[in-house]
């Protein structure tokens, strides 16, 4: 049901400069129509049909923006430019404009979010504005073998927005799944979802969120952040993982051992 998530290299449109990974993809999509209203925050420039829902939204992004940088520790991390969010008024314009797949609910483009008005719309723009600073701060290098991380922090803050003191699950229904027979980590990194169809049962996605929450509240913010950079310098999984976290694992072997541990 959520966002077809960020493309990765092939998947980009062309942004009339090539498939310029590493450039900020602009207007990757056609635009709201005539009337639209629009407003600027502290990180995000809104667009959406109407004054109210576009102060909304800014508020919403503002908060979640706030969330993801508390729980990743990147208050360092400083974006170059305003990042985008195009809310549509239907899923059916949604539809139309991105030729997103009808389960998609938000997609991410360089540094801009496309989506619609929904219930689920505070969700969607934490899970996909995760993304955007993901690529951002990765220096718009994204490595499949990272994929896990990436999509586990971006459901692990969609959860948070849909209920900010953690209670709800996104993957309820998996517990017990992810408990008794949990996916071996080799094919984490390398057996990736191709889409994100349904992703609320993906014992995938269920296990990537389980891992990211156990590396941020046992690891630390601090230490995550550590992390994150070490990935970003081109550490491998094992030297991030001993840098970030000194003292508490030694490679990614040992923190699999223990998050497997951890399962209650
Ligand atoms: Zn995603």
């Amino acid at each position: 049901m959520i966002g077809a998530c960020v493309p990765y290299p092939g998947e980009l449109p062309d942004d009339g400069r090539g498939r310029s990974f590493t450039g900020i993809v602009e207007g990757a999509y056609p635009g709201l129509d005539a009337g639209y209203n629009e407003t600027q925050g502290l990180h995000f420039q809104v667009k959406a049909y109407g004054i109210d829902v576009v102060r909304a939204v800014s508020d919403k992004a503002e908060e979640s923006y706030n969330r993801i940088m508390t729980d990743t520790g990147l208050y360092s991390f400083k974006p170059r430019g305003m990042y985008q969010i195009v809310v549509y008024g239907t899923q059916d314009e949604f539809r139309k404009k991105t030729g997103q797949p009808d389960w998609s609910a938000g997609v991410a483009v360089g540094n801009a979010i496309y989506t619609y008005v929904s219930p689920r719309l505070e969700g969607v723009l934490s899970h996909e504005m995760t993304h955007l600073i993901w690529f951002e701060f990765m220096g718009g290098r994204l490595t499949q073998e990272h994929r896990w991380i990436n999509e586990g922090l971006a459901v692990f803050e969609e959860a948070k927005a849909v209920d900010p003191r953690g209670g709800a699950s996104l993957f309820g229904s998996l517990r017990q799944t992810l408990r008794s027979s949990p996916i071996p980590m080799d094919q984490m990194m390398r057996l990736v979802p191709a889409t994100e169809r349904a992703y609320e049962v993906s014992l995938w996605y269920a296990q990537a969120e389980d891992m990211v929450r156990f590396l941020i509240q046992r690891g630390g913010r601090i230490g995550f952040s550590q992390f994150l950079t070490a990935l970003r310098d081109g550490k491998d999984l094992d030297r991030a993982v001993s840098e970030g976290f000194p003292g508490q694992w030694r490679a990614l072997e040992d923190f699999d051992l223990q998050w497997r541990r951890s399962l209650p």
